[in-house]
C-alpha cells in the first residue's frame, strides 16, 4: 500500500502537469536498473538487519510509548507548581496537535543539521548519504546509531509537549488525545516520506515550497553537486531551513546525482555498520591527541 500510493501519487501528479509524457516519465521509475541497483539491495538487507537489531535492543514505538506514558502520568504531579488553565476541550486538543507537530518537526530539523555539523554524528549520517540511487526503502538506509539518536529525539519531544499541556491542561488531556496524535504524525509522516526518497523530482513550486519541504528539495539535500550541500534539512515544515539560511528550491527537471563525496566506498553491508564507527573513532582520538599536546 505504501508503495502504490507513492505511485498513485506520482504519476498522477506528472500526467496533471505534463499529459502522457509526465507518466511515462514516472513509470521510468520502476525500472529494475533502479530497483534492484546494488544501492537499492543494499538497503533492502540494511532495512530487514536493522529491523532485527531494534527488535532485539529496543522496539521503538513501545519504548516511546512507555517513555511518553510515564512522562504523562509525572507531569501530573507538576500542577501543584503551575496553575491550571480553563480552556474548552476542542482547543486544547486542537492546540496541543500543533504544539506537537511543530515540536516534533523542529526537533528532527535540529538533530538533523547537527549530524551535518558534527564530524562524529557525519560519520554514522553518511551511511543515509551514501545511496546512489533512492527508492522509497532508503528512508531505512540508516545506522543503528542514528536510530537510537532519532529515538531519543522523539521521546524528549514528546515528552516536552505531553508534560506541558499535561500540567496546564491536566482534566482535558488523557492518554487518548496523546496517542490519538502520536499515531496521526506517525501516519502524516509516512506519507510525507513517500517519494521523497526516488529518482522522481517532484517539485510544488517556490511558494509552497517555502513553507513546505518537497520531494524535489530533499533530493537536493542528497545531491553530489557541491552547490547543493548542506541545504534543505527539513522533513516537513520548510520555515526552519528559511530561518537557519539552508533553504534551497526544487524544479521538476533537475538532474542529479546522489551519494557522498571522499574516498570511502561502500561496497558492502559490513562496511555500511562498521566504518562509522571506525571514522568517528578516528576523530575522537585526533581530538584527544590534540587536547593533550594543548594550544
Ligand atoms: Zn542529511
Ligand atoms: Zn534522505
Amino acid at each position: 500500500m505504501y508503495l502504490l500510493s507513492a505511485m498513485a501519487f506520482a504519476s498522477t501528479f506528472y500526467a496533471c502537469k505534463y499529459g502522457k509524457k509526465g507518466l511515462k516519465r514516472s513509470f521510468q521509475w520502476l525500472s529494475p536498473h533502479i530497483w534492484w541497483h546494488p544501492s537499492s539491495r543494499q538497503d533492502y538487507v540494511l532495512w530487514i538487519v536493522n529491523k532485527c537489531i531494534l527488535s532485539i535492543f529496543a522496539p521503538a514505538l513501545f519504548s516511546q510509548a512507555a517513555i511518553a506514558t510515564w512522562i504523562y502520568y509525572q507531569s501530573l504531579n507538576w500542577t501543584y507548581i503551575v496553575s491550571p488553565i480553563e480552556l474548552d476541550t476542542s482547543w486544547v486538543i486542537a492546540l496541543f496537535t500543533l504544539s506537537f507537530f511543530i515540536v516534533d518537526d523542529f526537533s528532527r530539523f535540529i538533530v538533523h543539521w547537527l549530524m551535518h555539523r558534527s564530524s562524529i554524528l557525519w560519520s554514522f549520517h553518511q551511511v543515509h548519504h551514501s545511496a546512489v540511487t533512492m527508492t522509497p526503502f532508503t528512508v531505512f538506509r540508516t545506522h543503528p546509531v542514528e536510530g537510537l539518536l532519532f529515538t531519543l529525539r522523539s521521546a524528549l519531544a514528546q515528552g516536552a509537549v505531553i508534560g506541558v499541556f499535561a500540567a496546564f491542561f491536566p482534566q482535558q488531556i488523557s492518554l487518548f488525545t496523546v496517542f490519538g496524535v502520536l499515531i496521526s504524525t506517525y501516519i502524516f509522516n509516512l506519507l510525507g516520506a513517500n517519494l521523497r526518497h526516488s529518482t522522481l523530482p517532484i517539485s510544488y513550486g517556490k511558494t509552497i515550497e517555502a513553507f513546505f519541504i518537497s520531494p524535489a528539495q530533499h533530493q537536493l539535500h542528497h545531491s553530489l553537486n557541491p552547490i547543493h550541500f548542506d541545504c534543505n534539512f527539513g522533513v516537513t515544515l520548510a520555515v526552519w531551513d528559511r530561518l537557519f539560511g539552508t533553504l534551497q528550491f526544487g524544479h521538476d527537471h533537475q538532474e542529479l546525482q546522489f551519494g557522498i563525496t571522499g574516498k570511502i566506498q561502500y561496497n558492502s553491508v559490513f562496511t555500511l555498520y562498521s566504518q562509522p564507527f571506525y571514522l568517528a573513532w578516528r576523530i575522537i582520538k585526533k581530538n584527544v591527541i590534540s587536547l593533550k599536546k594543548g594550544p
